[in-house]
């Protein structure tokens, strides 16, 4: 079924007024790419999230999905998507950890097309239904444990990944195209994770790390 404007439009709590209180939010906290805030003025989030908590999608705070996940909070999501394009446009995306699916929408609107895995079957299919509601045509989806990547389609300019690893799966680095870059929560679960972005140069791997956060486990195999 195709989602309704009326239904993308949203009312009350999930109309534009409430969703440009959230922009507005994730500028003073230092969000600056302008294209990037007139994306997530626009991706209904509120349709990501079940309906019964659709009234809490644009605080900005991590949601639970299901399944022990959850949809990462809107200043996560804009922080990770401006980093992946402080070097400029990118036109292949992998993201490992597809979840509700948001992620996945607010890349559409900035890449040229985006490849994305989950390795929990119910959470895929939502977040499918969701894609197709809302004819996001560009977002291609894979049942699989991401940390084998998508090498078939790789690879990648840019690679994100929404869940935290406690060290970055060897084939994502393969995946990397030269001048990628991949942006990855890096850590234990037990303390705080460190944002970490890596480049691929034309000699190997740099690395730095932006910011503490703290993301949900990433999980080997499929559930
Ligand atoms: N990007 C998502 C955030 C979801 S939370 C969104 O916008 O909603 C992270 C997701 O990563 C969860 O759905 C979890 O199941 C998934 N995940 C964890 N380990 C994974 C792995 N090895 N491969 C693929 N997905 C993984």
């Amino acid at each position: 079924m195709i989602a309704s404007a009326q239904q993308i439009a949203g009312i009350g709590f999930t109309s534009q007024r409430t969703r440009t209180r959230m922009i507005r939010r994730l500028i003073d906290r230092g969000i600056q790419n302008e294209q990037l805030l007139q994306v997530m003025a626009t991706v209904p989030r509120h349709l990501f999230v079940d309906e019964a908590i659709s009234t809490r999608a644009y605080e900005d705070v991590a949601l639970p999905i299901g399944e022990g996940q959850t949809i990462s909070q809107p200043y996560a999501v804009a922080r990770m998507t401006e980093i992946l394009l402080q070097e400029g446009p990118v036109e292949r995306v992998l993201e490992v950890g597809t979840g509700s699916g948001y992620q996945a929408a607010v890349l559409s609107q900035l890449a040229g097309t985006v490849f994305t895995v989950e390795r929990i079957r119910t959470l895929l299919d939502r977040a499918r239904q969701r894609f197709r509601a809302l004819q996001y045509r560009n977002i291609h989806s894979r049942y699989s444990d991401g940390g084998w990547g998508w090498a078939s389609h790789g690879p990648f300019d840019g690679i994100m990944v929404t869940a935290a690893p406690s060290t970055i799966p060897e084939p994502l680095l393969d995946q990397l195209a030269t001048g990628g870059r991949m942006i990855v929560p890096v850590g234990e679960q037990t303390g705080v994770q460190s944002l970490t972005i890596i480049t691929r140069t034309r000699s190997g791997f740099t690395e730095h790390q932006e910011s503490d956060v703290k993301f949900v486990p990433f999980l080997s195999g499929k559930s």
